[in-house]
């Protein structure tokens, strides 16, 4: 191991061979590897059949403009018809597309593809009616109710570019993504359900109006109102109007208009995990052919799954692995619109019993929160149904991954962990559930058609065994075109360490047969003596420990080591309140297993850790309070009162010192 090079410190050797049954049936064989390799744009350009085109494209790839790509050249297509209206002519028009699942009780609802068609239609002509032409952007701002979903399909089958934002953000977030994008319309609701009380939602609609003062730029030109909770709402009858009024009352008849491949799809804006979120423009068939190709793969989709991704439309998971990738798979699947905890802990599982999810969809952050509720609650269900498991947003620890397996797939369902990125599009590195042998904590290989590696700072490929770089060395059909309005900034974010290879900051290992294990962000990398150590490592080692449910390392300045280990830990509610003995049983248990320089200099038993809208823990955040400063940046935080219960706790825990 090459000193610049990110340590490689844990050891993990289990393995779980995939079900015989789920290998004999697999939508896809360890065969396809080597015939993608061998031709990437002929696989991809192959994968493209999946869908119906207006007008076939003549060419895969022009990347003769590095690294500004073109998919699937001259071809013509329409991602909504492609979602929705094919299944309906395919004789599928009675299928449950969605089984929507609302917070309070019995507020259920199934659309089937038919009424699919139908609503999205009617919004597609409503949304005309207000003056939204191709290209134009629209703002989305909902609960996870149908209409986000048909929204954004009626945005896709008009050409308009729709940004959806998460709908706990604030009227801040709200209004810079607005102005960043030029949104000539928002589609919000009155509200929301949200931990058992209606949420309000237009408040912030309104206060972002006065934040960019609309009076004056006039860029929203109209704001569409869904009456989801009956709470009352200011309305301005100059801008505002009613979904019911203005779409339940347009015509169900929508002939789509064909697209060219090129054509904007949607701007979605990064978590803001390491920094400012960037606007992310995708466009319309390579997303469409790589988000539909992978839901198939690499869930294993059959005609007769119930699928069901818990991810927010506002996210990017939202957006390929709820609406795009599985609609345009015919896919039936579950929208629940609330909280795991409400009314109660075991609402999950409640809902993957009633409808028989057989494929479900998460976050390690999720899975460790049901570990600390304890595995007597889905144990009072039954998840016989589910077949296969998967997990994205975070490396999933070891200790995560085998409770999930044990605990909700019963022992018998393949994991799959899935690397990628909002600007990646779709699922670039994961297991297929028919043909890996996964390994607990590791995403395993590239898919078929994607090619990665793990380099050094000279950019040369790292041995097995060691660790370095995340790169993607050929274009993708899903790869993000640009940031929104700003392609120096896409230049200079992605492509600039070396020539022609796509790096977006995470760091990873190969371990001895080849399988990739992410290690955080290289932004969080610490340089402890001159080793430089990953934080997904070290949170995994205190993971693991029985008394801690979950775990966030950072490097703080340190003048003897230059930087030292601080980490932040929940404990299990079993472990007590974390006196001095529990922390030095923690910091030995890391020395233990992964070796004495990862010791953490510091552990601070905190009540919360800072996340994203997405789960994802923000480090540096938790830096800012290790090293002493004023905490940066809170606004995509999902809670923004967790900072000062940490730095309130801090103070505490330092007085009892
Ligand atoms: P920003 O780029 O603004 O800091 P972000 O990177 O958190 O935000 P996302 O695009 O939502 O925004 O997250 C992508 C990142 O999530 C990846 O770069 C990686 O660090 C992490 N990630 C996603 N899935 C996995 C996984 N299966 N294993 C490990 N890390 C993952
Ligand atoms: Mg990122």
């Amino acid at each position: 191991m090459t000193e610049q090079n990110i340590s490689n410190l844990s050891q993990e050797n289990r393995t779980f061979e995939p079900p015989a049954e789920l290998a004999a049936s697999a939508n896809v064989t360890a065969d396809v590897y080597d015939t993608a390799a061998a031709d990437r744009p002929a696989f991809w350009g192959e994968q493209a059949k999946r869908l119906d085109w207006g007008t076939p494209f003549t060419e895969v790839l022009d990347w003769s403009n590095p690294p500004f790509a073109k998919w699937f050249v001259g071809g013509k297509l329409n991602a909504a018809y492609n979602c929705v209206d094919r299944h309906v002519e395919a004789g599928h028009g009675d299928r449950v597309a969605l089984h929507f699942v609302g917070e309070p009780a019995d507020d259920t609802r199934d659309i089937t593809y038919a009424q699919l068609k139908d609503e999205v239609s009617r919004a597609a002509n409503a949304i005309e009616e207000l003056g939204v032409e191709a290209g134009d952007r629209v703002a989305i701002y909902l609960p996870m109710i149908p209409e986000a979903v048909i929204t954004m399909l009626a945005c896709a089958r008009i050409g308009a570019v729709h940004t959806v934002v998460f709908g706990g953000f604030s009227s801040d977030a709200l209004a810079s993504r607005i102005v960043d994008c030029g949104a000539k319309l928002i589609v919000t609701a009155d509200g929301g359900y949200r931990r058992g009380a209606a949420s309000a939602l237009k408040p912030a609609v309104d206060e972002a109006l006065v934040k960019i003062d609309n009076e004056s730029t006039a860029i929203v030109e109209n704001v569409l109102v869904v009456r989801r909770t009956g709470q009352d709402v200011d309305f301005d009858n100059d801008i505002d109007s009613w979904w019911h009024e203005v779409v339940d009352e347009a015509s169900e008849i929508h002939e789509p208009q064909m697209f060219d491949s090129e054509h904007p799809l949607y701007v979605m804006y990064t978590s803001g995990t390491t920094g400012s979120p960037k606007g992310i423009l995708h466009t319309t068939a390579g997303y469409l052919v790589q988000s539909a190709w992978t839901f198939w793969a690499v869930f294993d989709h059959k005609p007769d799954d119930v699928y069901w991704c818990t991810a927010d439309v506002g996210w990017v998971t939202g957006h390929s692995y709820i609406v795009y990738g599985p609609l345009a798979n015919g896919a039936t699947q579950v929208l629940y619109e609330g909280t795991p905890d409400t009314p109660h802990k075991g609402r999950w599982w409640e809902i993957i019993e009633k409808y028989q999810v057989s494929l479900f969809y998460t976050a390690p952050t999720a899975i460790r929160t049901c570990m600390k509720w304890g595995e007597e609650i889905p144990a009072t269900f039954d998840l016989s149904s589910l077949r296969i498991l998967g997990s994205v947003g975070e490396s999933i620890n070891p200790e995560a991954y085998v409770w999930y397996r044990d605990n909700i797939g019963g022992g018998r369902t393949p994991i799959v962990d899935t690397w990628w990125q909002t600007e990646t599009g779709a699922h670039m590195i994961s297991p297929l559930p028919g043909v890996t042998s996964g390994k607990p904590g590791s995403a395993m290989t590239a898919i078929p058609g994607i090619a990665a590696e793990v380099v050094d700072d000279a950019g040369n490929p790292v041995d097995n065994g060691e660790g370095g770089y995340l790169v993607i060395t050929e274009p993708w059909p899903s790869m993000l075109r640009t940031i929104w309005g700003d392609d120096d900034r896409y230049q200079d974010t992605y492509w600039s360490r070396w020539p022609n290879v796509y790096f977006a900051g995470d760091g990873a290992r190969k371990d001895e047969d080849g399988a990739i294990w992410l290690l955080g962000r290289v932004d969080d990398v610490m340089n402890v003596s001159g080793h430089r150590l990953s934080t997904t490592e070290i949170e995994s080692a205190l993971v693991s420990h029985p008394k801690v449910a979950e775990a966030a390392v950072v490097g703080a300045a340190d003048e003897t080591t230059g930087q030292a280990v601080v980490a932040f830990v929940i404990l299990r509610e079993s472990a007590g309140d974390g006196g001095t003995e529990v922390i030095q049983e923690l910091r030995a248990h890391v020395g233990k297993e992964i070796g004495p320089i990862a010791k953490p200099r510091t552990i601070m038993v905190v009540p919360e850790l800072p996340k994203t809208r997405s789960g994802k823990i923000m480090r540096r955040l938790l830096r800012d309070v290790a090293e002493n400063r004023e905490v940066g940046n809170t606004t995509t935080l999902a809670d923004s009162g967790v900072m000062d219960l940490i730095t309130s706790g801090m103070k505490t825990a330092k007085d009892d010192d």
